[in-house]
């Protein structure tokens, strides 16, 4: 048989290389900005259009490139930061592979322009598809600029696989974090379809923390610094009590590059450990220095995984020393164990019936006379409930907790006799029992052919999701105003995300003003949200966003449903009276699905007679 192995054209290895180089905008922009900052630069801009999908362009102030390294730069393993493998064990530039613009050249339309400090003219290159179409001679100030136009150009499928541009933007924005945050002492800015997104000025490396994420940050930062002979650790940590369900905020940079590691965010967590609420995760903003002789970086193209020859000592280490600046910073004592409980949503609520959202002021409403907190709906929020007390605002509620009754006794509810009259109630129907709670977690109920064995969170997550997204989409949701506006701080990107759901949000009922750059204000809630629970209802909503890899069914609505039910939805462990339950039940069957939660596990099973009796065989 002839021998059959040819070498690949040049091209086409650029193309194989592209792929594992360039997955998306976000891997251009990372490669981008990290050839910025190799040169030098003192001050990066990053201009994005359409999610990177038509045009990724960064622009520099760095060493910029002679003519003929402008043009060698497009070469496979053309870079100038290695020369021998050796080189490998004391890199301090962040590439070194010289893939990244052979790969970008490959597979888009590459306009780069660049100008030495030394040199009266610059050099200007087109190239496409790893074609030089033009190479001349230009005016332009020193440094480099890279146009990335037209990505996956000549690869349809990649292209088509790319996904919506909010979610490309997200990529690209997390790597402009990563970034950024690596060097805080060069500018950034970031701009998007024309408007400003970031912009960074040269800082400490707090003040670039909150100049990303909103000056709320600064509060809740809490300094790390350690410095040992194998390991300096320098950086923040979030407090306990602002941490996110989301696992947005956490950075760890080995001598200035972003990493990920799974086991050092573990010796993170443990650091944590008991100070946090179930699902919640700690922020963390980490500077590693190690001896670069110590890793290895080149475990993977994207470099973004390095491994460590004496990883067990950096886990201790990081560990203690977190663990020693939150005790240090008295973290630990503020926290409140007990809260949680008391945060779930009292079933009965819900359960008020179709009541005319009547808008009242109390007219005799005096807000020096603190201990009249409790009132109906419509006129309470005079004053910011300790999270305990909440029972007390339920109109027509027996109250389950013992912290409230006072308040209870106290207050005058308009609903006075409704209340009465519904206790009498509940003693008669107890002599007709037809359902069952099991551990607080289950409700049994008893059908013709056998019983039901309901599911009470998953159950009540059915009905509030149909609820809510029958408000959004019939629009006719009744919302309770607040006296006295809730204000919240949010990231930027997080009142970005806000924003892309305010208009489905408001179909709820909730009602927003004053939406800045960092905050915002809540000035009405959906009748069936306790104010206390609007900022849990939106950071879970955020964080449902975040995770959300939108497909071509992703619905808004449909996602801010499931996010709101999945708040509210009384937990498991909570005790419900029998009129709860059996409410419930028939809430449940009224359901057009009763028998799947929004996320598609069955809400409850039934076991007929027979398959009892067979039991007993
Ligand atoms: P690497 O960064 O791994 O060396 P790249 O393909 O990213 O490989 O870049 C190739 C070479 O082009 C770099 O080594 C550098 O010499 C040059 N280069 C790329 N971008 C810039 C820039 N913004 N300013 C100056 N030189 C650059
Ligand atoms: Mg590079």
């Amino acid at each position: 048989m002839s021998d059959i192995i040819q070498l690949l054209p040049d091209h086409v290895a650029n193309q194989i290389a592209a792929g594992e180089v360039v997955q998306r905008p976000a891997s251009v922009v990372k490669e981008l900005l990290e050839n910025a900052i190799d040169a030098h630069a003192t001050s990066i801009k990053l201009i994005v259009k359409d999610a990177g999908k038509t045009l990724i362009q960064v622009i520099d102030d760095g060493e910029g490139m002679s003519a003929t390294d402008a043009r060698l730069s497009f070469e496979r393993h053309a870079t100038s930061k290695i020369r021998t493998a050796d080189d490998l064990f004391k890199l301090n530039t962040k590439g070194f592979r010289g893939e990244a613009l052979a790969s970008i050249a490959a597979i888009a339309h590459v306009e780069l322009k660049t100008k030495q400090e030394e040199d009266e003219v610059g050099t200007s290159i087109i190239i496409e598809g790893s074609e030089v179409v033009e190479q001349e001679v230009v005016v332009t100030p020193k440094g480099t600029s890279i146009a990335v136009k037209n990505l996956f150009f000549n690869i349809p499928a990649r292209r088509n696989f790319l996904k919506s541009n909010t979610v490309e933007l997200r990529h690209i924005v997390d790597e402009f974090h990563r970034v950024a945050l690596a060097h805080p002492n060069i500018a950034f800015a970031m701009y998007h379809n024309g408007s400003e997104v970031f912009m960074l000025p040269e800082s400490n490396y707090r003040q670039r923390i909150v100049n990303i994420f909103g000056n709320k940050t600064n509060e809740k930062l809490v300094p790390v610094n350690e410095d040992t002979e194998v390991i300096k650790i320098s950086g923040f940590v979030g407090k306990p009590e602002y941490a996110k369900k989301s696992r947005g905020e956490q950075f760890f940079f080995v001598n200035n590059r972003f990493i990920k590691s799974a086991y050092l965010n573990h010796a993170i967590a443990s650091a944590f450990e008991g100070l946090l609420k179930d699902g919640a995760h700690a922020s963390y903003f980490l500077n590693l220095e190690v001896n670069p002789q110590t890793i290895d970086i080149n475990i993977h193209p994207t470099k973004t995984e390095i491994k460590f020859d004496d990883e067990h000592t950096l886990y201790a280490i990081l560990r203690a020393s977190v663990k020693h600046s939150l005790g240090q910073f008295n973290i630990a004592p503020v926290l409140d164990f007990d809260r949680d409980a008391d945060l779930d949503t009292p079933y009965d609520y819900q359960n008020k019936g179709v009541k005319v959202p009547v808008i009242e002021v109390d007219k005799g409403f005096n807000p020096f006379q603190e201990e009249r907190t409790a009132s109906n709906t419509q006129t309470r929020s005079f004053k910011k409930e300790p999270a305990g007390s909440r029972e007390g605002l339920y109109v027509g509620l027996e109250s389950k907790g013992t912290k409230s009754q006072k308040d209870f006794s106290e207050v005058r509810y308009e609903s006075d006799e409704k209340t009465a009259s519904m206790f009498q109630n509940e003693n008669e129907v107890e002599q007709q029992q037809s359902t069952y709670q099991l551990h607080n977690k289950y409700i049994i109920s008893k059908i013709k052919s056998g019983m039901l064995l309901i599911d009470q969170h998953k159950a009540h997550q059915r009905i509030l999701y149909e609820d809510f997204l029958q408000y959004i989409t019939v629009k006719e949701a009744m919302s309770q105003q607040l006296l006295f506006p809730l204000q919240l701080h949010f990231s930027p990107q997080e009142i970005a995300i806000i924003k892309q759901v305010k208009e489905d949000l408001e179909h709820t009922g909730f009602m927003f003003d004053n939406i800045t750059e960092d905050g915002l204000e809540i000035t009405g809630v959906p009748v069936s949200v306790p104010e206390s629970e609007v900022s849990i209802i939106l950071e879970q909503l955020i964080s449902d966003v975040e995770n959300e890899v939108p497909d071509s069914n992703f619905s808004a609505a449909d996602l801010l449903a499931k996010s709101m039910s999945k708040s509210l939805a009384i937990k498991t462990g909570q005790g419900l009276t029998m009129q709860e339950q059996e409410h419930l039940v028939n809430k449940l069957f009224a359901c057009k699905e009763p028998s799947v939660s929004p996320t598609n596990k069955p809400t409850f099973i039934t076991m007929n007679i027979d398959e009892l009796d067979r039991k007993f065989l």
